[in-house]
């Protein structure tokens, strides 16, 4: 039987070799840091430091702006080094078509994504937690060298009590400065959901500054203004909301051959012992897992074999550890069970045929 090795199989993100009969083994970690290095989304590379001193100078030449929030975004809004790449996000090859087409190219090829080409305004990634929809945007981010600016909506009404809809114009008006530009809300629902009856002034108030500045985003066709929004509770956004995020992905619970990516990407760098059998058990035993629970259930079998040493912990050289087995993973599915209902897919599953992008 051949050998093969996880760093191998995974670094190049191919499933080639997951398929073949034999022993999958891991290495030792790689060094930290040898993913992507971080940079402000906006640059090339180079001159980190000079780009966010250009960006702050743009940004404190624009006129009627508050200057306390514009540092605000400046500081906690915009993100200064996403690290995240295609690659490191397992499967989803659906998502990152679209979003290739609908964000990266026209952000990369402006001058050809004109008139009827005009990229869309709006993106929404839907789906349960914990299923890459941030990661996502990072690595949107990351492609498409725009300036990359991402908050969730509980922040907004949080942190900025009182002063969110003065920073949603604020938040609008420096990435129109900046564009191309990316906002990201995470929980878009929450600001966004359908009118009720026992609705807070504050947060109706909210809600329309949003639409408003969403739309006069949008509205010459030449900006490169894109919000993406994501949400766990798509049926709470109301037709005014649908309408204007014109593109709906749905980011599904990973399928099998995804889990078995993920598995492997997530033991990449360990030292770890799963006959082939073991590992498409354990991709069958973690059907409706989350990605976010794939973690969890790997993060807890990687403590299998420290908590095996026991009293002999403190002594045991790191080369001597055991590597992780099959059965550190059997304990781990008794404490990590998956997070999402299957009530909740299927209600997911009937928005998307309603209202989802199609494949
Ligand atoms: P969401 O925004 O959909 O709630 P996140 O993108 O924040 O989920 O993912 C949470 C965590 O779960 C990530 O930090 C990552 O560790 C893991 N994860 C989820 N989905 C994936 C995936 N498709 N590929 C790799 N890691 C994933």
């Amino acid at each position: 039987t051949s050998s093969v090795s996880a760093r191998q199989t995974s670094s190049t993100h191919s499933r080639t070799t997951s398929s073949r009969p034999g022993m999958i083994t891991g290495g030792r970690k790689r060094p930290s840091g040898s993913t992507a290095g971080g940079q402000i989304a906006s640059t090339s590379g180079a001159g980190h430091n000079s780009v966010l001193e250009e960006t702050k100078s743009k940004v404190s030449r624009l006129k009627n702006i508050d200057s306390k929030l514009a540092h605000m975004i400046l500081n906690e809004v915009l993100v200064d080094g996403a690290t995240v790449t295609w690659d490191d996000i397992a499967g989803l090859s659906f998502a990152k078509q679209a979003l290739k087409e609908i964000v990266i190219l026209p952000a990369l090829r402006p001058e050809l994504f004109t008139g009827l080409r005009a990229p869309a305004k709006g993106v929404l990634l839907f789906g349960p937690p914990g299923t890459g929809k941030t990661m996502l945007a990072k690595a949107v981010s990351q492609e498409s060298k725009a300036t990359f600016f991402s908050i969730s909506a509980s922040s907004l009404t949080s942190k900025f009590v009182g002063e969110s809809e003065k920073l949603v114009r604020t938040l609008f008006a420096i990435a129109q400065e900046l564009q191309p530009s990316v906002i990201f809300i995470d929980e878009v629902d929450s600001i966004l959901t359908e009118r009720s009856e026992n609705e807070h002034e504050a947060s109706r108030r909210l809600k329309t500054e949003f639409l408003l500045q969403f739309d006069g985003a949008g509205s010459n066709s030449d900006d490169r203004v894109l919000v993406m929004g994501a949400t766990n509770r798509p049926q709470e956004l109301d037709e005014a909301a649908r309408r204007r995020f014109v593109k709906r992905i749905y980011i599904p619970l990973p399928e099998s051959e995804t889990r078995r990516g993920l598995l492997e990407k997530l033991l990449d760098g360990h030292a770890f012992h799963l006959s082939e059998s073991e590992m498409q058990k354990l991709v069958n035993q973690t059907e409706g897992y989350s990605g976010s629970d794939l973690t969890a259930l790997a993060k807890d079998a990687a403590l299998g074999p420290l908590r095996s040493l026991g009293e002999t912990l403190l002594d045991t050289p790191a080369d001597q550890v055991r590597p992780i087995q099959y059965q550190d993973f059997v304990q781990a599915l008794h404490t990590i069970r998956p997070s999402v209902s299957p009530q909740s897919l299927l209600a997911f599953e009937e928005w998307n045929r309603e209202y989802g992008a199609s494949i």
